[in-house]
């Protein structure tokens, strides 16, 4: 059989490959530790499931519009106009299968063949393979730990040619966990201004943030950037809803309108009960956000205390999301063969830096429990130990 060109050009999510392989050890009845997978272990809070169930009940069970359900559509407007201040409408907004399918939605509706996608690397393993199954061309820029592996403006603005359409920017990020100050997202804004290019700014982490650090999405900072801007977000990461599939995207109404008729061809409308699920989640109390972030704020304590005690391995404290991302390039080994050995060896799972362009790098989720941490840590310790 010949397939599609395009899928030889992408490779399949390394990082469900592994949290995949750790879920079957431990069907096996293997005693895994996984730090691999990037989702809450907590429960959806009950009001969400109840707003949900209580919409399936009433038989809210048809097709809906493509684009969301009005009232949830409104719903996250007033969030993004609340929380963010961004000036946007129901139209300005497109509720989709998950954060990840707004953003594929966007990459449909806005890049022609050729056209550049400027990404910073360590980045989201999907945002590269995106860009090519739409014949775009991403274009990678590394950053390192002696910029917080943070893009800078003169790194942005020498990366951009006449054919840049879109910078991706994320922020808390995924892998690093580094959190762009707003000083630095008003320098990148203005270089994204002077060339006349969009930003996609992947907000799904924006509520998981310690230590004060704070959360400025770039489309609030003035009028030049807010017409340039796309806003990328979902519930899966604040409210445990990673199986709902539910984000939303966010910008130019002619933007979303053709990520709407995309949407209406393709997946159409997000389960029509789910939606209720996500209102409930935006109007009700946040507290429940708040008591999950306190408990990744314990969890992220103890586990980077715990590294930066392994020799060998360099970690830097970051501000947000639930990830850590050590430098292992004093073990010699590179991130595929560190995490394929401490799988095997360890019955450890964490994803190589490789997946996320940065091979002196492993990516550890501390989104599991304090037991499953501290076991875990002494088996790395124990690994890192032999290596030395
Ligand atoms: N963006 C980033 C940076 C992510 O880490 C993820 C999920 O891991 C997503 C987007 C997509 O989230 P979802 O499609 O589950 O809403």
């Amino acid at each position: 059989m010949k397939l599609a060109a395009r899928v030889s050009q992408v490779t399949p999510s390394l990082t469900l490959a592994i949290a995949a392989k750790a879920k079957a050890l431990k069907a096996d009845g293997v005693d895994v530790c996984s730090f691999s997978a990037g989702e809450p272990d907590f429960d959806t809070p009950a009001h969400i499931k109840a707003a949900a169930a209580k919409a399936l009940d009433e038989g809210k069970t048809k097709y809906g519009p493509a684009a969301g359900e009005p009232k949830l559509r409104e719903a996250i407007a007033h969030k993004l106009k609340i929380d963010n201040g961004l000036d946007y409408k129901s139209e300005n907004v497109i509720v989709t299968n998950g954060g990840k399918h707004s953003l594929y939605n966007l990459m449909v509706a806005l890049i022609d063949p050729g056209d550049e996608v400027i990404i910073p690397a360590p980045y989201w393993l999907s945002y590269p393979e995106m860009v090519t199954l739409v014949s775009g061309v991403p274009v990678i820029v590394h950053t390192d730990a002696s910029t917080g592996y943070k893009i800078t403006p003169e790194q942005l603005r020498k990366a951009i040619t006449p054919k840049t359409k879109l910078f991706v920017l994320n922020s808390p990020s995924n892998p690093t966990g580094m959190v762009y100050t707003p000083e630095e997202i008003k320098a990148l804004a203005q270089v994204v201004v002077d060339a006349d290019i969009y930003v996609v700014s992947d907000e799904i982490y924006e509520k998981i943030l310690y230590d004060g650090a704070e959360h400025i999405s770039i489309g609030s900072l003035g009028q030049e950037i807010f017409h340039r801007t796309l806003i990328s977000n979902g519930f899966a990461k604040a409210y445990s809803m990673t199986g709902w599939r539910l984000g939303y995207l966010a910008g130019p109404v002619e933007i979303i309108k053709a990520a709407s008729t995309i949407q209406g061809h393709s997946t159409s409308n997000v389960c029509t009960f789910a939606q209720y699920g996500a209102i409930a989640a935006l109007q009700n109390s946040q507290d429940c956000v708040k008591s999950m972030l306190e408990a990744f704020a314990k969890r992220r304590q103890v586990m980077l205390d715990r590294l930066n005690a392994i020799p060998g391995l360099s970690t830097a404290k970051p501000d947000g999301a639930f990830y850590l991302f050590p430098d292992i390039s004093k073990t010699g080994l590179k991130s595929l063969e560190f995490c394929n050995a401490l799988l095997e060896e360890h019955q450890v799972a964490v994803i190589p830096g490789v997946a996320f362009g940065a091979d002196d790098n492993i990516r550890l989720s501390y989104a599991t429990d304090m037991t499953t941490i501290e076991k875990g840590m002494d088996r790395l310790e124990k690994f890192v130990g032999r290596l030395s």
